[in-house]
């Protein structure tokens, strides 16, 4: 049973957030490695025309990469304040930020009621 307000462990935290770090890191490499006009060539050479849904897919691909970055970088935001013990604190507010929330989004830095206002205040 987890209760309401109880700091989970930050051992359990960190392994959660370094294996996520890791698999974005994975994704973000596949993406970058993967050339979609190359492996065009190769697979489908004979259809001609496709041309410019891989230039799309080459510029989501680009997008996710940058999208899985940002998300790398808060992990590692995540795990510094885990090290200064100021994890699970709202940046905006200074209040605990409910665990279910860390839960679903466990390298968020502001609650719920923060992350919806459109301009945070320190
Ligand atoms: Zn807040």
């Amino acid at each position: 049973m987890r209760r309401r307000g109880v700091t989970p462990d930050a051992g359990v935290i960190r392994a959660g957030l370094e294996e996520r770090r890791r698999t974005l890191e994975d994704q973000v490499r596949a993406l970058s490695e993967h050339d979609p006009a190359e492996s065009a060539n190769l697979q489908f050479g004979k259809r001609i025309g496709d041309g410019t849904a891989y230039a799309i897919e080459r510029m989501t691909g680009a997008y996710q990469a940058r999208t899985l970055y940002q998300t790398i970088t808060q992990i590692d935001t995540a795990l510094d304040r885990l090290r200064d013990g100021t994890y699970g604190t709202c940046q905006g507010c200074g209040e605990a930020i409910p665990t279910e929330r860390l839960e679903a989004v466990p390298w968020t830095t502001l609650c719920v009621g923060c992350a919806s206002r459109p301009s945070t205040r320190r």
